[in-house]
């Protein structure tokens, strides 16, 4: 069934992590890009309580979610089976990424680690991290994926994991791991042998303090400077065999829980796109047309139409699009559907419309735009990764392409 309407709870959600983003996030946006790799304590901890007192989460769902309650509150007249964590999750991440990409990022909370272990884990282990993750004090999962060889080939994993007894041992550089110095723990991908092949790779959390893991550099980047990225390094590093996602039987889990990863990350990273680039559209809006006077009529005939509100209404059916898309993906998830096309098409949508209305808004602002006393610059930097991280743009469309014409991997690289 389709259904566009959001439920109460949703709304509600939604106009409150609205609020908090422009009263909370907003005000300190610049001030966390311009001091990269400055801790925004301050606003870890108080989000931190503000989420917890809520009872909100960012974890991610497979499939479903919410309690017998939460079912007990959606069944009205839309006669809804789940809450939809995934789309509320999109919802309220979009709002929090339009005050601040950066900072949304830093939102304690399960974060893309916590996403891996959703997808992956045994019940026993979900339960095991996710109180670690969703405890009383701050933590974050950080996913460890990139290595120096490889980004976008998954399956190129050179991170070794040899066995010891009960123990794995672990030896490998990681880069770009998001929230990499802030994290609790760690999902780090590593290999059992090169010629096991996609079979032999296994995902281990590890948890900070662990001896022989340690962060060694963190990024100057571009965009999102208020999130850190940091390289991580393992040496003779001891894993438990009790952490190895998934349990030591499931052979086939390993990389198919790395990509089901994505099924789960992909939307949320979509929303944040989605809500910068609205952050830069309403922007425009508020001083052109609500202050500015533009008068925009949508009523009227294309040749009588100015360039500005051609670009204005072009922007928005945009934004439109990639929610819409976005929406879509997250909500397939909640309702145990496979979503992996879905998923991709969101997050390759959201990643294009967010570089291009980004952009876009800055040539419309004049030099005014291009000028550190506005967001608008801010927005362009932080919009560039959402078609880096969690696969590329190019990979998206990939993976698009492979599920419409039905090719396996192999058959279309
Ligand atoms: C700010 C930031 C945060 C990140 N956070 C994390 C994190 O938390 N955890 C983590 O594990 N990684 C993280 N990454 C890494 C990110 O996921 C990779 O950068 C991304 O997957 C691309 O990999 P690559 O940079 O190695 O590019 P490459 O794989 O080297 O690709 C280079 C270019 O070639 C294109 N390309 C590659 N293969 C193909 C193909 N088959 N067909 C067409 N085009 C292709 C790509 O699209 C890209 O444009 C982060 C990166 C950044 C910048």
């Amino acid at each position: 069934m389709v259904d566009f309407e959001l439920t109460p709870i949703m709304k509600m959600a939604r106009e409150f992590t609205h609020n908090y983003a422009r009263d909370v996030m907003r005000p300190i946006s610049r001030k966390y890009d311009e001091e990269e790799h400055v801790a925004p304590t301050e606003f870890i901890q108080k989000t931190h309580e503000m989420f917890t007192s809520l009872g909100f989460s960012f974890s991610t769902t497979k499939a479903g979610g919410g309690s017998k309650e939460d079912d007990a509150e959606s069944k009205g007249k839309h006669d809804r089976p789940k809450m939809e964590m995934n789309l509320l999750g999109a919802i309220a991440t979009e709002e929090l990424a339009w005050g601040c990409p950066g900072l949304t990022l830093r939102i304690p909370g399960p974060g893309l680690g916590g996403a891996a272990i959703m997808a992956a884990a045994t019940p026993e282990q979900k339960k095991r991290f996710m109180k670690i993750l969703n405890g009383p004090k701050p933590s974050y999962g950080a996913m460890a994926l990139t290595e120096p060889g490889f980004g976008s080939d998954a399956s190129a994993v050179s991170t070794t994991a040899v066995k010891d007894g009960d123990y794995y041992i672990l030896n490998g550089t990681k880069i770009f791991v998001t929230g990499g110095e802030m994290a609790d723990l760690y999902v780090v991908w590593a290999t059992l042998g090169k010629d096991m092949g996609r079979s032999g790779i296994k995902a281990f959390v590890v948890e900070k303090g662990n001896p022989g893991i340690k962060m060694t550099r963190l990024e100057h980047k571009l965009g999102i400077r208020a999130s850190d990225t940091a390289e991580v390094v393992l040496e003779d590093c001891r894993v438990h065999k009790d952490n190895l996602l998934g349990g030591e039987k499931k052979e086939e889990k390993g990389f198919k829980g790395a990509m089901q990863t994505f099924d789960a990350t992909r939307p949320i990273v979509a929303a944040m796109a989605t809500g910068i680039a609205r952050a830069s559209y309403d922007y425009l809006y508020e001083d052109l047309v609500v202050k500015g006077g533009l008068e925009i009529n949508y009523g009227k005939a294309i040749h009588k139409r100015g360039y500005v509100e051609t670009v204005f209404e072009d922007m928005e059916a945009k934004i439109n699009a990639a929610r819409l898309l976005t929406w879509k993906a997250a909500w397939m998830l909640d309702h145990g559907l496979p979503n992996l096309k879905e998923a991709s098409m969101a997050k390759a949508k959201a990643g294009t419309v967010v570089d291009e209305v980004t952009q876009k808004a800055i040539e419309l602002y004049g030099p005014e735009g291009y000028s550190r006393r506005h967001l608008l610059e801010k927005w362009m930097r932080d919009a560039k990764v959402y078609d880096v991280f969690e696969g590329t743009g190019q990979i998206q469309r990939l993976v698009i392409a492979r599920a419409i014409l039905d090719y396996t991997r192999k058959e279309l690289k």
